[in-house]
């Protein structure tokens, strides 16, 4: 609606970009950025253009705006590419989000594929058998994102097997369960003996911070997005399988594990990542973690509503029995402002 003719305005950007093609869903069109990336020979540039939302933004120099903008700034006209009434009309109900929310953001690390990663036949049962004793409720390991059993494989096929010795990939070969990061910099993994001598391992594949490990429920619309967090994978796949923790989960748009206890930081990160300025978080706590040491979050700028969860059987949430919720809730209104 926003475009006279979408083909006609993928043509301009292609002509005078030298590139465009479009995202899976067809709601955006991805291109070189004009600001960081022009004249590059890369086989996919960074800007993302919304055709369903006139907004623009480029993942690797933050350039932004509204697509009028865009278009002025390679030398068209908007006039004649864009419903210029419900682009002004846009531009007046565009509220409080400075950033458009893509729904295909671009992945760097394309070459980390996971899905080679499990394993067809039974030379991976031990870790299988410990991934189920931890998460009595799972349907099929193949239900769990970004899991890694085979590092192997993963590694070979990732042209990584640098990033560890021989002796550490034989351990975790045998050993670990892992789990690769949103931003694919890293694979937190677990020892399936728990009497092993390493219990947990940090692979790092890549430079990088701010990296989480996430799961996907449902897409980020207008709304404030809700994001269930916690420690470490175990703790969001065990709210991710639970019955008890359901509703949870369907409220959220994300579980996150934010692979330490540092909450404060990574909100800032996660928001960032997902292009969005503020959002709902339901944190499920480890037991020993104590009210108050979630003081400074709930001072949090960006947080809209915190709620805080520990679980009643004082286990952590990803113990095989779980769940049954205690304390929680914190609103903050100060950020909803009302006019009158
Ligand atoms: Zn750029």
């Amino acid at each position: 609606m926003y475009f006279q003719n979408e083909s006609t305005f993928f043509e301009f950007i292609k002509s005078t970009i030298g590139i465009a093609k479009y995202s899976g869903d067809k709601k955006e069109i991805i291109t070189y950025c004009p600001n960081c990336e022009f004249a590059s020979n890369k086989s996919h540039g960074h800007l993302y253009i919304g055709l369903d939302v006139p907004l623009y933004n480029c993942f690797k120099c933050d350039n932004s705006g509204v697509v009028d903008k865009l278009i002025v700034s390679v030398g068209g006209n908007p006039n004649e590419l864009m419903n210029m009434d419900s682009l002004s009309k846009f531009k007046n109900n565009r509220g409080t989000y400075k950033k458009p929310i893509f729904y295909s953001r671009p992945r760097e690390y394309e070459k980390y594929n996971t899905s080679v990663a499990i394993p067809t036949d039974d030379s991976f049962e031990p870790k299988i058998n410990y991934i189920k004793k931890r998460l009595i409720n799972m349907t099929s390991i193949n239900d769990i994102p970004n899991v890694i059993l085979d590092y192997k494989t993963f590694l070979k096929e990732s042209n990584a097997l640098n990033v560890v010795s021989d002796n550490m990939l034989e351990y975790l070969q045998t050993d670990f369960v892992g789990f690769l990061t949103e931003k694919k910099t890293t694979v937190i993994s677990r020892n399936i003996n728990d009497f092993g001598k390493i219990r947990y391992h940090k692979l790092k594949l890549e430079d990088g911070y701010g990296d989480f490990y996430s799961i996907k429920i449902k897409d980020i619309d207008f709304e404030v997005p809700t994001f269930l967090i916690a420690e470490g994978p175990f703790d969001v796949l065990s709210c991710y399988f639970s019955a008890e923790m359901k509703q949870y989960v369907e409220r959220s748009n994300y579980l996150i594990a934010i692979l330490g206890k540092y909450y404060n930081n990574v909100i800032s990160y996660i928001l960032d990542y997902y292009g969005i300025p503020k959002g709902n978080f339901i944190v499920v706590s480890d037991p020993e973690i104590p009210d108050n040491y979630y003081n400074k979050l709930k001072q949090h700028p960006q947080i809209n509503r915190l709620e805080i969860y520990w679980n009643s059987t004082g286990d952590d949430f990803g113990s095989t029995t779980h769940t049954p919720v205690k304390k929680y809730n914190y609103i903050k209104n100060k950020y909803i402002r009302r006019r009158h």
